[in-house]
Parts: structure tokens; C-alpha cells; sequence
């Protein structure tokens, strides 16, 4: 009989743990091509395959994939790299390995769910299926207790009815061994040339993080009581960049926390993490259920009357950090170099961009694309868009006053920067 053999198409998933489509990948073939696509409609690169933009986001997102190639080896497998599109490469790999079947995520945004459309198109030409897994959200939307169509789209509604009714599943075991299909050349990963710092990608590190998080009087702890005259967490994890890449699932990160709290009591620290993952959640449902809706129907009386020169110098002095506002400044300089800013600093910036510079928000929200390490298309888009007040939950829409944002958000005596 015909050897069964599947591609599993890595995209934010870049782990072994708590990976679904990996898991059953191995258990329904004979042999599996593990590949990953460095995409040019995200990345462009230079005659010899050398990434062109080397910034913080790159570094980090190739150390991710070095890191699971390495993980993939250890067990038998590897990862063939490619330096191209799905849509342009994966027609030909299916014939030239004879793959019965192709694996993936399910994606949200536009631009990722565009592409997937696109390869289903494509594979469904040569007769093969396309199989589409979830594995980015705490909860299953199976599990959720409403259809997409009914999300709440009130966040407080939302979590009240999640946590309730709706259960988080244990994390799938990370696989063993793997059978590969024979490949000569598995590619190169691009070249990068950065001097940035900030951590370093792949599931191993995320874990080791995680990990950190939870040893006894680390920060999770002392930080709990560290604001005298309120009761507002103000705890950070930092865990971000490699949840958005898929290094960490959020399940992970929900029962590192459960496991926790049974040894060590719960903590306010402990329910603020949770609290991101179900923000982390609702975002992503928010857009399956309204689509690029979620944008367009803002409406932003933000305006600018400067004209459409200075509006250029404004954005460029607000992306290179040179506005003269100090703190603006301040975090722009911490995103350019670190691709990481506070959620914070993430507002005080856009809250500037949006009601001081009174530029169109789209322009923000792309140039946070370009630079955060930890950019997530749905936690992105959707907080830009609620900070423009055009997010579908209305307790979001805040007066987005700098002054009393930068009072409210207590910064001086809390920014972890
Ligand atoms: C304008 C703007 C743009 C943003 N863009 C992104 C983005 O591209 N990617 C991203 O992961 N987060 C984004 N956020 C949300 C938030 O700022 C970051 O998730 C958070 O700062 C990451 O730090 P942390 O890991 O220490 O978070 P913690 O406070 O420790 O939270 C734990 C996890 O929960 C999730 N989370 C927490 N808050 C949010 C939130 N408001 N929305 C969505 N997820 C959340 C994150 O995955 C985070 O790692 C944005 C916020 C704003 C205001």
C-alpha cells in the first residue's frame, strides 16, 4: 500500500507542546514534511536570501524557527525552510513529495486567513485536502458557551460567561519520535543582521520563562503588593512574544498558573495573567466573529487639520521617537531598539499618535506590526482599534486624554521600563 505522508504547515505554531495538528499529523501518516515559509508578503529579502529589514521582530522570529527545527531533530525530524510564499511553493512540494494531506492552523485576520484560502484553492486543484486545526486560544471556540455569531461583545460579558461555563482542555503531550520524509536539501534560514537585544525565540526559552515566572520570590510574587494605594495588579510577565509566535500555548501558560496557585494560594498576579490570555482570546473572537468589520466600521473624529505634510513629520517624529514629548519619545526609542513596550507605553503611544498628533490610527497600528516582537494581528489591530475607540466594547472606549491616561496609568511609580 502507498505510503501516507502529510505536510504540516508551521505558522504561529512554532512548538511541540500542546500541538494538535503535530500530534495527529504523526498519528494518521506514515511520514510527515515539517515546513516553514518565510513568507515575502511579511519579510523581504535581498538577492541572496538575506532578510532585508533587521529588526527585533526578524531576530526573534527566525531564532523561533531555528528552535524548532533543533526540537524537531532531537526526535528524529527537521523543518524544510522555505524562502518563498505557500501560495507559490506548496503545489510543488506536494506533487514532488506525494503528500495525501496538508495540515495547518486556522488563522483570523485578513491577511493570513487570505492566504490559507488561497492554498486551499491551490491544493484543492491536485485533490488534496487542506485540514484546518485551532490551537491559539485558551479556549476552544467548540467550547465556548455561545456561537461566534453571539460572542458578547462586551469583554466584562464575555469572561463572565467564558469562565463559568466554558472549560480550558489539558495541553496535548509533545511527540516522541517522528517519521520523516526523505528530503536532500532542507534550506537555509535567512540571514538577519541586527544589533538588538531582548529574549531569545523558540519554545525552549518560553518555557524556561514561563518557568522562571513560578520559582519561589520571583517578580510574579513581590510584585503583588508593590502599589500601597491600590489594588490594581501591575504585574507584566513578559511572556508575550512568545505566545503571538506560537512558542508557548496559552494553555500551557493557563495550567503553569493553575499549578501554581495549588501550591502556592492565588494571588493577584496569578488572575492578572489570566485576565491577558482571556483579553489575548477575546480579540482573536472578536474578529471571527466581525471580520475586518472590526475596523472599518470605525468612525474617528481625529481628523487632522496640520495638512498632509506636517501629518508626515509628525508620524515620522512619532515612529523615530524625536516628538518631544518624553515619555512618547521614550517608549518609541524602547519599541525601535527592544520591539517590546509595556501595555503601558503601548497606549500612552497610540493615545498620542491618535488624540495629540490626531494621525490616522492605521498608521500606527501598521508600524507596531513592523517592530513588536510579540505582534499578534487580532491583539494588535483589535487594541488599536478599541484605543481609537472603535473596538466593540464600549467600557474600552475611555476618555483618551494623555494627561489623565499618563495619572491613570499610575506610570511613574509602575512602568516596569
Ligand atoms: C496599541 C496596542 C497594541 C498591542 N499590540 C499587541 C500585539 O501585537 N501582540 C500582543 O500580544 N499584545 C498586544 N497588545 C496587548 C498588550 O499590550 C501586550 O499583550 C502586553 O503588553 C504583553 O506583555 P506581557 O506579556 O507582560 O503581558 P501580561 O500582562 O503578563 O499578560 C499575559 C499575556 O496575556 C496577553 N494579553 C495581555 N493583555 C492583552 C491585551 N490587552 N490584548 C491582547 N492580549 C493581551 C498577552 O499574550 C500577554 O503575554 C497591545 C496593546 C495595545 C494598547
Amino acid at each position: 500500500m502507498k505510503e501516507k505522508k502529510i505536510l504540516v504547515w508551521f505558522r504561529n505554531d512554532l512548538r511541540l507542546h500542546d500541538n494538535e495538528m503535530l500530534v495527529e499529523a504523526i498519528a494518521k501518516s506514515d511520514s510527515i514534511l515539517p515546513v516553514y515559509f518565510f513568507d515575502p508578503a511579511y519579510f523581504e529579502f535581498d538577492t541572496e536570501g538575506n532578510m532585508l529589514e533587521g529588526n527585533s521582530r526578524v531576530k526573534f522570529l527566525i531564532e523561533c524557527v531555528a528552535a524548532l527545527r533543533e526540537s524537531l531533530k532531537k526526535i528524529g525530524g527537521n523543518l524544510l525552510v522555505i524562502n518563498g510564499s505557500p501560495e507559490e511553493h506548496m503545489p510543488a512540494l506536494v506533487e514532488q513529495y506525494e503528500i495525501a494531506e496538508v495540515y495547518h492552523h486556522r488563522e483570523v485576520a485578513t491577511k493570513e486567513t487570505t492566504v490559507s484560502s488561497n492554498v486551499e484553492d491551490l491544493l484543492w486543484k491536485l485533490k488534496v485536502n487542506l485540514k484546518h486545526f485551532i490551537g491559539h486560544t485558551l479556549y476552544n471556540k467548540e467550547d465556548l458557551p455561545f456561537p461566534i455569531k453571539d460572542i458578547p461583545d462586551i469583554f466584562a460579558q464575555f469572561k463572565k460567561k467564558t469562565e463559568r461555563d466554558a472549560i480550558v482542555k489539558a495541553c496535548f503531550l509533545s511527540p516522541e519520535v517522528i517519521s520523516l520524509v526523505e528530503v536532500e536539501d532542507w534550506g537555509a534560514l535567512p540571514e538577519y543582521h541586527t544589533a538588538s537585544a531582548g529574549p531569545l525565540g523558540g519554545e525552549e526559552q518560553g518555557i524556561a520563562h514561563l518557568n522562571e515566572l513560578f520559582i519561589e520570590g520571583s517578580e510574579i510574587y513581590a510584585r503583588v503588593n508593590s502599589r500601597a494605594n491600590t489594588d490594581k495588579p501591575v504585574y507584566s510577565s513578559k511572556l508575550s512574544p512568545w505566545l503571538a509566535l506560537g512558542c508557548l500555548s496559552p494553555r500551557k501558560v493557563y495550567w503553569a498558573v493553575k499549578d501554581a496557585e495549588r501550591r502556592f494560594g492565588t494571588n493577584a498576579n496569578f488572575n492578572h495573567l489570566i485576565l491577558g490570555l482571556l483579553w489575548r482570546d477575546y480579540f482573536r473572537f472578536m474578529f471571527k466573529k466581525h471580520t475586518l468589520h472590526y475596523f472599518t466600521d470605525i468612525v474617528t473624529e481625529t481628523d487632522s487639520v496640520a495638512g498632509a505634510a506636517q501629518d508626515e513629520l509628525n508620524l515620522q517624529a512619532w515612529k523615530d521617537g524625536t516628538t518631544g514629548h518624553g515619555l512618547v519619545d521614550k517608549y518609541m526609542n524602547e519599541l525601535n531598539v527592544s520591539g517590546y513596550i509595556s501595555h503601558a507605553g503601548r497606549l500612552v503611544v497610540a493615545t498620542f499618535l491618535i488624540y495629540v498628533l490626531k494621525l490616522n490610527w492605521l498608521e500606527g497600528a501598521a508600524y507596531f506590526e513592523q517592530k513588536l516582537i510579540d505582534y499578534s494581528p487580532a491583539s494588535n489591530w483589535g487594541n488599536w482599534a478599541n484605543v481609537a475607540m472603535g473596538g466593540k466594547d464600549p467600557r474600552s472606549k475611555n476618555t483618551f486624554d494623555l494627561d489623565k491616561q499618563i495619572k491613570m496609568l499610575d506610570l511613574e511609580i509602575y512602568d516596569p521600563s
